[in-house]
C-alpha cells in the first residue's frame, strides 16, 4: 500500500514515522499530482484555517474531493475540521462527511488534555483490549454525526472524538504523537 500525506502544513512528518513503523510506503502530498496512485491519504493535525488556505492556493481542494469520493482519508485534529462538512464558520473544508465540527471546543492549547478512551472497532481490529490513550490539542468536539457517519469513540464525559463513514476517517485527537500504532492499523484496514 501507498498511503499520501498532505504536508502543507502540521505535524505531517509525525505521520510519516508512524506509517514507516508499520513498514507502509509514504508520499508526501503537495500538489494535486502527488495524488496519483496513492490508496489513501492522512490530513494531519495543524491549523485548519492555514491548511485550507494552502491546499486552496494549490489547486488540491478539487482534487482531495475526488479522492475522498473513492479512497480512504483519516483527517486527525485539523484534518478532522477539514472532512467536516460544518464547522460552524466560513473556511475551506472538504466537506466530505456528514459531521459538524466545533473548533477549539475544549478551550485554549493550555487546556490541552490526554484521555482514556474505550474504542471497541479498534479492539476488533488489532486483538488488543487496552483502553486508547488520546491526546487532545486545542482539539475540536465532533458535535454531530448524521447521514452515513458514525459515532467511534467518546471522551469519559460522552463528547464524541472519533467518527467513520464508510472509508473516510476523523480523530480529534492526535495518534501520530504517541507510540501507539493501533489508530494507524485500523486506517490501514479502512484503506485496504
Ligand atoms: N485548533 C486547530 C484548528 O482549529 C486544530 C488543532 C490541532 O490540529 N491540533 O484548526
Amino acid at each position: 500500500m501507498k498511503i499520501g500525506v498532505l504536508a502543507l502544513q502540521g505535524d505531517f512528518a509525525e505521520h510519516i514515522v508512524m506509517l514507516r513503523r508499520l513498514q507502509v510506503e509514504t508520499v508526501e502530498v503537495r500538489l494535486p499530482e502527488h495524488l496519483r496512485g496513492l490508496d489513501a491519504l492522512i490530513i494531519p493535525g495543524g491549523e485548519s484555517t492555514t491548511i485550507g488556505k494552502l491546499a486552496n492556493d494549490f489547486g488540491l481542494l478539487e482534487p482531495l474531493r475526488l479522492f475522498g469520493q473513492r479512497r480512504a482519508i483519516w483527517g486527525t485534529c485539523a484534518g478532522a475540521i477539514l472532512l467536516s462538512k460544518d464547522a460552524r464558520r466560513e473556511q475551506p473544508l472538504l466537506s466530505l462527511m456528514d459531521i459538524t465540527v466545533q473548533r477549539n471546543a475544549f478551550g485554549r492549547q493550555v487546556d490541552s488534555f490526554e484521555a482514556d478512551l474505550d474504542v471497541p472497532e479498534l479492539k476488533k481490529t488489532t486483538g488488543n483490549p487496552e483502553p486508547y490513550h488520546a491526546i487532545f490539542i486545542r482539539a475540536p468536539i465532533i458535535e454531530s454525526v448524521t447521514g452515513g457517519a458514525r459515532v467511534l469513540a467518546m471522551t469519559p464525559d460522552k463528547r464524541i472524538v472519533a467518527a467513520q463513514q464508510g472509508h473516510l476517517l476523523a480523530t480529534s485527537f492526535h495518534p501520530e504523537l504517541t507510540r501507539d500504532t493501533r489508530f494507524h492499523e485500523y486506517f490501514l484496514s479502512i484503506a485496504d
